[in-house]
């Protein structure tokens, strides 16, 4: 059963890195187990988190360190219902999951469709006493998650700029220098000009002229 429990944490990994889930860090929860608690420690963590003074004799004081460097939320899962809860809570978008295969396999089930990235524990007092971690997994797995989500929204705040600058610069100097040299010359040049010269010249001239000389050389020599 536990090499049943084991391929399948590895497959529900291996699915959650196909879907390439994206999270922010205030979406992703860092859930562990209560038995990483040094069993002779009196600080009660399972009420409160902040409880735990980081006298660095267990993990819990490595975690809580990554949590805030990171800057993603962590709960102790002090019993199945409860954890459950927690991991479905509409705030949570991704999840890295620290347990025993068996936990990991029930709650992976249960949880579904949620992005969970499990995390077997290590057990060298045997299961639920003094569990132990790799934190070189847990900092891959929370990678996994942040990292994605920060790449993609660099790459969203680069195509924004570049849709910024394009569009102001070309629009202001087509409009400013064609229209209004155009105009100006057309109509102060052809116009005013025309007009004037064809009504002073032609019209007076003409009919003066015929007047004044014919009419008085015809009369006089007759009458002689
Ligand atoms: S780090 Fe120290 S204080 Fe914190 S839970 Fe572990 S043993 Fe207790």
């Amino acid at each position: 059963m536990e090499i049943i429990d084991k391929k399948f944490v590895s497959l529900n990994n291996l699915m959650t890195r196909l879907r390439k889930k994206k999270c922010p860090p205030e979406g992703l929860l860092l859930l562990f187990p209560h038995c990483i608690q040094n069993s002779k420690c009196k600080q009660n963590i399972k009420h409160d988190i902040n409880e735990c003074i980081r006298c660095g004799k267990c993990k819990v004081k490595d975690l809580l360190e990554l949590s805030e460097e990171y800057g993603i939320s962590i709960s102790v899962a002090s019993g199945g219902r409860v954890a459950l809860k927690r991991v479905m809570a509409k705030e949570v978008q991704g999840v890295v999951a620290i347990a025993c295969e068996k936990e990991l396999r029930t709650g992976l089930m249960a949880a579904m469709p949620k992005a969970i990235y499990a995390v077997p524990n290590q057990r060298p007092y045997g299961y639920c006493v003094d569990t132990d971690v790799y934190m070189d997994d847990v900092i891959k797995a929370i990678k996994f998650f942040v990292s994605s989500y920060e790449k993609d929204s660099n790459r969203l705040t680069a195509k924004k700029k570049v849709v910024t600058k394009k569009k102001p610069e070309t629009k202001k100097k087509v409009a400013t220098k064609k229209k209004p040299e155009t105009k100006k010359k057309v109509a102060t040049k052809k116009k005013p000009e025309t007009k004037k010269k064809v009504a002073t010249k032609k019209k007076p001239e003409t009919k003066k002229k015929v007047a004044t000389k014919k009419k008085p050389e015809t009369k006089k020599k007759t009458d002689d």
